[in-house]
């Protein structure tokens, strides 16, 4: 069944640790009953990834994947050359959080694309159908993959903090990588441009990127976060957002929060220390985590990227052939980056 233009082989890059991508041959797998083979167009880098750059990986990451149906498996619905986008967790559809919706939350997972199982990196991905996001043929693929890590994971963060907040008048974001430039454009996109969003980041580069997107910068390298909302006019945020992990950015957002303010930590990484009676109790202030999104988010995003597309764009800022993977992620680790892409 296997269409003829799939190879019976392809040629991945190998994570071999220390920094070191190499190239090898392997099979193109053909796709088994319910799964779908995918000819990746465009994968986007991921500062998740660094672990498996520095310590290498036994499958071949990439998980921030868009592609083409090049060949379906029995019993799926899905037609070659659909174009889409691969969610992350191969959620179960069937246990108590996925049958909520929760797919993120999924308590029987069968695996993470690019984390236990073969991801986007290589020119052809295996996925089981309910992971496979169509896109429709107007969005350009490269841009697609702005629904993954961009887009979902903060448009989700987001939107667990406005469930608990609903009069936001003010937003930080710490950190400006491409989660933090995403959660900007999301927050300015969900709340609107008169809402204020402040960002904080220790890089000229993202703080310069982050100021065309229409954040409020801070340089930390200059002032503190206090020091910096006074500048913007403020003296408090109603809800922030932590996509630097790191604990001083969560603990200045935490004191900067107003009475009712949600602090969202969507950054895996370092902790946060609470006086619970004075951060959380008397202010009713609350924290909360956000772990990527629920794969039915990704219908809204795709309206909001139709629709924003040229805006949401600048947040991609480089794209390299497969072949210079090294290269790429030698440039996207030192910071001076938006969203790197590598295409085939
Ligand atoms: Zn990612
Ligand atoms: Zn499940």
């Amino acid at each position: 069944m296997t269409g003829n233009s799939v190879p019976a082989e392809m040629l991945v890059p190998r994570f071999m640790g220390g920094g070191d991508i190499g190239f090898a041959s392997k099979q193109v797998p053909e796709p088994g009953r319910g799964q779908l083979l995918i000819g990746v167009e465009a994968n986007a880098l991921c500062g998740s990834e660094r672990g498996q750059f520095f310590e290498g990986s036994s499958v071949t990451p990439g998980h921030e994947a868009a592609g083409v149906v090049v060949d379906a498996g029995p019993e799926t619905s899905t037609a070659v050359n659909t174009r889409g986008v691969i969610y992350l967790m191969d959620f179960c559809g069937e246990c108590r959080s996925c049958a909520l919706g929760f797919t993120n939350q999924c308590t029987n997972k069968r695996g993470d694309v690019g984390f236990n199982r073969d991801g986007g990196y290589g020119p052809y991905v295996l996925v089981h159908e309910n992971v496979f996001f169509p896109t429709g043929d107007d969005v350009p693929l490269a841009e697609a993959t702005m629904l993954l890590d961009v887009m979902g994971t903060t448009g989700h963060a987001i939107r667990r903090g406005l469930m608990l907040r609903e009069d936001v008048r003010s937003l930080g974001i710490a950190g400006a990588g491409p989660v933090g430039l995403g959660a900007l454009a999301m927050a300015r996109i969900l709340l609107g441009p008169e809402i204020p969003v402040v960002i904080s980041d220790l890089s000229p580069y993202r703080l310069d990127l982050a100021g065309r997107l229409g954040g409020e910068t801070i340089d930390l390298r200059e002032k503190t976060l206090l020091e910096g909302l006074r500048e913007h006019g403020l003296e408090e945020v109603d809800l922030a957002v932590d996509t630097s992990g790191k604990g001083a950015a969560r603990q200045s957002h935490l004191e900067a929060l107003s009475q009712r303010g949600v602090l969202v930590c969507a950054g895996h990484g370092e902790g946060l220390s609470l006086d619970v009676s004075r951060d959380l109790i008397a202010p009713e202030r609350a924290v909360l985590g956000s772990e990527y999104f629920r794969y039915d988010e990704l219908h809204p995003n795709l309206r909001i990227l139709r629709e924003h597309l040229l805006y949401l764009r600048q947040i991609i800022t480089h794209r390299f052939v497969v072949r210079d993977i090294q290269e790429a992620f030698g440039i996207f680790l030192r910071g001076e980056t938006g969203k790197v892409l590598v295409v085939p």
